[in-house]
């Protein structure tokens, strides 16, 4: 039997969603390079995961490399949010690069404690995903003291010198409930284990969480607009069917939302991903109104008010124009 479409169809939207204060002063750094400095401008990794702002930026000039040894030697080049390693800033140096440096003040914040411990010979366990950008600069402060714990499997395979000297840090990202659970298994092993001395999971990545599984409770689905390398958003499709979704999608764009998925729905949440610009969302609720759900309404657990100054080396150049 066809399932019936309900006569009622409403739309829940999470708020805060989108944009966080350093993706937007990474994506602002780039538009502001380009305009003081004039294109091209390079960007290491994608300034931001998301496919949109890329694509973007590229036609305004950005080009967007792999690895500072593709920038001509001179040229300006622009750090993503994700933040680099100290071996990433010394290529720069040895290849004359004018850096700006865009990388999140919350994931610097981590990069100095994980510097701190290892400077006092901690072994620190990095709780993250191998091989996401953000998880292999921050290892790139101390490699040698530094572990990475990606899942609960891999608790078990940590070696370390000295138990009384060990503390867990976090990727920036991650999903709040799951990384509970691991630091739990990890000091089910290692009870001595120090925790970090503020969260590191940032206010972003928990607002996001804390506002999805609010819509999720009372939703059959739930859209996540982002992109597939982008960590937070993933975990926000992760969250919201932990917390009641029958499903739930990640979407870059509108266009990618099938209509089998609003088949005898009646009540869709909609968030994005940290890196997500809201025109993006605005199109889903477009798509969304074709299909008869125009009752929307704004949910919005958390206040967020954090906003961070451009990359200062940036700033510098601004305010002498
Ligand atoms: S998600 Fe958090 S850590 Fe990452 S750029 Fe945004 S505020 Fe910074």
């Amino acid at each position: 039997m066809e399932p019936k479409t309900p006569t009622s169809r409403r739309v829940l939207v999470a708020k805060p969603r989108g944009y966080c204060a350093g993706v937007d002063r990474a994506v602002v750094a780039v538009e502001k390079a380009l305009e003081q400095y004039g294109a091209p401008i390079y960007v290491r990794k994608q300034i931001v995961h998301n496919t949109h702002v890329v694509k973007t930026l590229e036609a305004r000039g950005a080009i967007f490399v792999e690895e500072t040894e593709e920038v001509p030697e001179g040229e300006i080049v622009v750090f993503s949010a994700h933040g680099v390693s100290p071996a990433v800033h010394e290529e720069a140096r040895n290849r004359q690069l004018r850096t700006i440096d865009a990388t999140c003040p919350l994931v610097t914040k981590v990069h100095n404690e994980a510097k701190r411990f290892a400077g006092q010979d901690y072994d620190i366990l990095l709780i993250g995903h191998e091989g996401h950008e953000e998880v292999e600069g921050t290892a790139g402060e101390a490699p040698e003291h530094i572990q990475l714990v990606d899942g609960l499997d891999s608790v078990d395979r940590i070696q370390v010198k000295d138990p009384s000297r060990l503390v867990w840090l976090s990727q920036t990202t991650l999903s709040v409930d799951e990384t509970v659970e691991t630091v739990n298994r990890l000091k089910e092993r290692f009870p001595t284990l120090l925790d970090p001395p503020s969260d590191d999971i940032c206010y972003a990545t928990q607002n996001r969480q804390v506002a999805v599984k609010e819509i999720a409770a009372e939703s059959q689905l739930v859209i996540v607009v982002g992109s597939e390398n982008s960590s937070n958003s993933k975990r926000l499709v992760e969250v919201a069917k932990d917390y009641g979704a029958d499903a739930s999608y990640l979407v870059d764009y509108a266009a990618d939302i099938r209509d089998e998925w609003l088949e005898g729905v009646d009540t869709v949440g909609v968030t994005s991903g940290a890196s997500v610009p809201e025109e993006l969302v605005e199109e889903v609720l477009v798509r969304l109104a074709k299909h008869g759900f125009d009752d929307v309404r704004e949910v919005q657990p958390v206040d967020e008010r954090v906003r961070f100054a451009l990359p200062h080396e940036l700033r510098k150049d601004l305010r002498a124009s």
